[in-house]
């Protein structure tokens, strides 16, 4: 180590870096945050040597929910479901009454921000439960997080719907409420598998995203033909508002469940306006990261079961009963951007 003294221009100077390209650089750091990059650098007041180490930028986590994160906490087996086929909602319930015995909240999700900084990560999507139930109480403790670790990550909260949005009281009204106390993107969940009302969700959610200028992160694991088509729906209404770039569809297993020129068709339009966060392939015998849903179950429960676990029979407080009157009329390719098609 050799030091330059109070008049150098950077506070620290890393040698003998690595980078992907396979360069050997030295990074000048000044008040925490790189300032330069390069062969060779000016000695800065600490000089240390990473002896040819690989430094990469902070790892994107785009998808986690911290607030079911049992990391940290007391170990829990898996609890298999009771039903022939994987139910989403029977998971819901086997991971509400897991969660209800659990630390609270706040707590966990810290554990895994702590752990994911520890790796490497310096930015997490998160998604947080929003549902007459939870209400806004998870949301609070992952905003909570976020404020106690943002010099080293930053967090983006998706307001999730994982009960159904359109088909569970209350839900709308709170997810209104959750983007005005600090989520950033609005999410959504199998507007044909969970709400049955494809254009009801997504009018919701379009129209959520609009009052409050936030991008779109919705779970799709409504399968093959329907999951595609509601890909192309969510494509046409992204580009009918003007938010290419803003929507993201996590899962899309119906990519993979089609053959590929029914998936490449639409693939195209999607692409250029709709990002992907793809979980594992589907399969009969797979079953969802983050409570999704498989195909098999979405045809053998039919839209008329009631599955344990669905939208919970709880009353929200009176203020959040009212259900918003969302600013902005459904969406149509022919509606608003008449320019566009
Ligand atoms: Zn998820």
């Amino acid at each position: 180590m050799t030091n330059a003294g109070a008049g150098a221009l950077f506070d620290t100077v890393l040698t003998d870096a690595l980078l992907a390209d396979g360069s050997r650089v030295s990074i000048g750091i000044t008040a925490g945050r790189i300032a330069a990059i390069d062969a060779v650098l000016p000695a800065g007041r600490e000089q240390l040597s990473v002896g040819g180490s690989l430094v990469l930028p902070g790892l994107v986590d785009a998808h986690v929910h911290l607030d079911k994160s049992l990391i940290g906490d007391a170990w829990q087996p898996h609890r298999a479901g009771r039903s022939a086929t994987f139910s989403v909602m029977e998971r819901v319930a086997i991971e509400a009454e897991i969660l209800g015995r659990a630390a609270p909240v706040e707590q966990r999700a810290a554990s895994l921000v702590e752990l994911a900084i520890a790796h490497g990560t310096t930015h997490l999507r998160s998604h947080v439960d929003i549902d007459p139930v939870t209400a806004l109480k998870s949301l609070h403790a992952v905003l909570t997080v976020r404020e106690r670790y943002k010099d080293a990550v930053s967090i983006q909260i998706v307001a999730f719907p994982q009960r159904g949005l359109t088909s569970c009281p209350g839900t709308l009204a709170l997810m209104d409420a959750a983007m005005r106390e600090g989520a950033d993107l609005v999410g959504g969940l199998d507007p044909s598998g969970v709400d049955h009302d494809v254009d009801g969700q997504l009018d919701a959610v379009f129209g959520l995203a609009q009052r409050h200028d936030a991008g779109i992160d919705i779970h799709l694991h409504d399968p093959a033909a329907e999951g595609l088509a509601e890909l192309d729906e969510i494509a046409r209404r992204t580009q009918s508002a003007g938010m290419a770039g803003r929507v993201n569809v996590s899962h899309a297993y119906a990519l993979g469940m089609v053959p590929k020129a029914a998936a490449n068709a639409p693939a195209e339009l999607i692409a250029s306006l709709v990002s992907l966060i793809s979980a594992e392939s589907w399969s009969p015998s797979s079953s969802s990261r983050c409570s999704g849903k498989s195909a098999a179950t979405s045809v053998a429960a039919g839209p008329a079961s009631a599955p344990p676990g669905r939208c919970p029979a709880a009353t929200p407080p009176v203020s959040e009963r009212s259900e918003p009157k969302l600013v902005s009329p459904p969406l149509r390719l022919t509606s608003r951007k008449p320019g566009l098609s």
